[in-house]
């Protein structure tokens, strides 16, 4: 079953109603579904059944504390890019030695932290980040379990702001400083080589950026291997796109997961995978109520009580997605931009959208469970809003909405 339905007319989560959320905790309010995020990992875990593996949830698509408990009970590993995304997900529950560190800026800090955590390993993106990280673990007395993130200057025909494996891109290491980054790696003694990575980018819908990335990886680990550094395992990222419109294709998992196995054969590696967005993606819905309708001349608005600082995907990456009434009402239909009450012509949730609605209805924009609510910001000193779990018939509060005061309870006036 869908983790959001229709029962006449109304929008459900499971046996919830979705207005009777709305008007429990009000709007603009996050909906989850619990078991369509487990559904999504178990994909990957049914896919990936016949090799050894890790699934590490990229925990910045949603870095709810529910959503990583959720995750964590079902013995997830995790990708974090910060510490606090290690605190957070060590509050939830998960395993130090099942979280990989990724990110291109780990400051001191973060390594001393996670090296105290010891976790799985460090996701390195330069040689100067391992000349540091040897240093840190080596004040520490540890060694530092390493990857290093290889650019494998692939097109993964995405957008440019989430296309991560091309030579333009900051990340990661170029496929020609490889071999000579390993090398170095091998010489600290701090240094723990383990692994090889890449993540190419986000809302990928074809195999073949995949296909060519894990092939360029296993080819550097046999060169690898030829010079006496045995890796044990590859961690082929993140980056599994989901369905936002009905003319896209969703990733097929399971023809990912034997892309994959076929790339790496018979040689003994662990795969790792660090999916976000498809763990999380269809898994939950922003809600928000219709204030105003305004035409201008022959433009209709349908200005909503959530807006680009709750939701930044539209603006940010002209990025679709499927807004729809929450009730079946009888309302004249026709056609409306749907915007939020910012000051900025950037603010809007959807364009030229077809919707049967009057002032005071409930719209809601689906695909919202991933970089959705972990975008949102302050900006117009705008609360951030209340998110809930649905598990069932039941639902759980998992973040209050912010109180006013405390957005600006740590300025100061002057003396
Ligand atoms: C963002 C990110 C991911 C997750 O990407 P999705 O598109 O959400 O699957 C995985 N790995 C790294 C290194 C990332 O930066």
């Amino acid at each position: 079953m869908k983790p959001f339905h229709r029962q006449s007319g109304s929008l459900m989560s499971d046996q919830v109603r979705c207005s009777d959320l709305a008007e429990e905790f009000g709007t603009p309010l996050y909906v989850y579904n619990r078991r369509a995020i487990e559904q999504a990992w178990q994909e990957f875990a049914t896919a990936l059944q016949d090799s050894s593996h890790l699934i590490c949830y990229a925990v910045k698509a949603n870095s709810n504390l529910a959503i990583l408990d959720t995750l964590a009970r079902l013995g997830s590993g995790f990708d974090i890019v910060s510490l606090g995304e290690l605190k957070r997900v060590l509050a939830a529950g998960g395993k130090p030695e099942k979280i990989v560190f990724s990110g291109v800026g780990k400051n001191t800090r973060e390594m001393a932290a996670a090296l105290e955590a010891g976790i799985r390993c460090f996701n390195v993106e330069s040689v100067s980040e391992l000349e540091r990280l040897a240093e840190v673990a080596s004040a520490h007395g540890v060694t530092a379990p390493v990857s290093l993130r290889i650019n494998p200057d692939v097109d993964a025909q995405t957008h440019p702001y989430i296309s991560t494996g091309l030579k333009e891109n900051k990340f990661g290491i170029n496929m020609g400083d490889a071999l000579q980054a390993y090398r170095r790696a091998q010489e600290l003694s701090s240094i723990d080589v383990q692994g090889i990575d890449c993540h190419i980018g986000s809302q990928l819908t074809t195999l073949e950026p995949y296909a060519d990335a894990v092939a360029l990886l296993v080819g550097m680990i046999d060169t690898l291997s030829a010079e006496g550094i045995h890796l044990s395992h590859i961690d082929v990222g993140g980056g599994q796109g989901i369905r936002y419109s009905a003319d896209d294709e969703s990733l097929d998992v399971q023809a990912w997961a034997r892309c994959v196995q076929s790339a790496i054969g018979e040689r003994d590696l662990q795969i790792l995978v660090e999916p976000g967005r498809y763990i999380v993606g269809q898994a939950g819905i922003l809600m928000t109520r219709v204030e105003y309708l305004k035409s201008n001349e022959d433009r209709h608005f349908a200005v909503v009580d959530a807006a680009m600082n709750d939701l930044i995907r539209p603006a940010l990456y002209s990025a679709w997605q499927e807004i729809e009434e929450v009730e079946t009402l009888e309302r004249e239909a026709r056609v409306y931009d749907v915007v939020g009450p910012i000051c900025e012509s950037a603010d809007f949730l959807g364009k030229q959208r077809t919707l049967s609605i009057a002032e005071n209805d409930l719209l809601c924009v689906r695909s919202s469970g991933a970089y959705a609510f972990v975008m949102s910001s302050n900006y117009n000193t705008r609360p951030r809003a209340a998110e809930v779990m649905v598990e069932g018939e039941k639902f759980f509060l998992v973040r209050s909405r912010e109180e006013t005061e405390a957005l600006f309870a740590q300025e100061f006036l002057l003396p």
